[in-house]
């Protein structure tokens, strides 16, 4: 560790921290990270699974999770998540108004993000996942740098922007020493639902290309599919609405993936 930065300091009740990050918006980090974070109950029912969304510019958890409401405080003042489908949630969007726009310095940032980590009584939880802001500035790097991660698990779609970007990213994480778990290449290909088509809209293969050169494993591909656009976005993610699918079979594996890369929890 670096000398002169304070020693990461655990969340009370969690085990294991994983970050769901993204090297720039729109790639599908929280889709990912709502169904990550569901895949891990839905693979082994004995471990407790938390969400926290610290992307406070664009929360999108209150809607994929279909959750809506204020926090209630516990009898020593923390917050309580919002519970829903079995995973306990916590996101700026429960505080202020999804339409409202947050004008705030970097500052006030980090510390509402250190509010929304340390502030709630999440009870005891095997992982955290969370949905991390996109890109890699000093929010990212707090969140690395003062909690103790697991691991990272990187989002990127496979054409080359999103790739410089996600290849940023794994550099950061890097410099801080959290481990890269791995990436997950979103909206891989297309599959005409009619013809049954494959299409590879946005490239074939970049982020396995990317991984390699990075040394880094391909935790899994996720294909561009309506199923995916209209379960997350309507608050029925795909894992618990489609589990039969071939798309929550695949968040399902990644899933698997993450925990047997995950160091073992004390
Ligand atoms: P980010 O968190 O990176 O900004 P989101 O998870 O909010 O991205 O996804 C952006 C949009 O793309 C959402 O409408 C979401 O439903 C959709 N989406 C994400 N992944 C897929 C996919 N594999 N197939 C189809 N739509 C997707």
């Amino acid at each position: 560790m670096a000398r002169g930065l304070p020693k990461p300091k655990p969340i009370k009740g969690v085990k294991q921290v994983i970050l769901v990050a993204s090297g720039k918006g729109g790639v599908g980090k929280s889709t990912t990270a709502v169904n990550l974070a569901l895949a891990l109950t839905a693979n082994d029912s004995s471990k407790t699974v938390g969400l926290l969304d610290a992307d406070v510019y664009g929360p999108s958890i209150p809607r994929m999770m279909n959750l809506r409401g204020n926090p209630e405080l516990s009898e020593s003042n923390l917050m309580r998540p919002l519970l829903n489908y079995g995973i306990a949630c916590m996101s700026m969007g429960f505080l202020v108004e999804e339409t409202a726009p947050v004008i705030w310095r970097g500052l006030m940032v980090m510390s509402a993000v250190e509010k929304l980590m340390r502030q709630v009584d999440w009870g005891h939880l095997d992982y955290l996942v969370i949905d991390m802001p996109p890109g890699t500035g000093d929010v990212q790097l707090s969140i690395s740098q003062n909690v103790p991660i697991s691991g990272a698990v990187i989002v990127s779609t496979p054409q080359d922007i999103a790739l410089m970007d996600a290849q940023k990213g794994a550099e950061m994480f890097r410099k801080v020493h959290v481990p890269v778990l791995g990436l997950v290449q979103n909206m891989s290909v297309f599959q005409c639902p009619k013809c049954e088509h494959k299409t590879h809209i946005f490239g074939a293969d970049g982020a396995r290309k990317l991984a390699k050169n990075l040394g880094l494993d391909v935790l899994g591909d996720i294909p561009l599919h309506l199923s995916i656009r209209e379960t997350s976005d309507s608050g029925q993610p795909i894992v618990l609405s489609q589990p039969q699918s071939e798309e929550a079979k695949a968040y399902l594996r990644i899933a698997s993936e993450v925990v047997r890369r995950l160091p073992p929890s004390g």
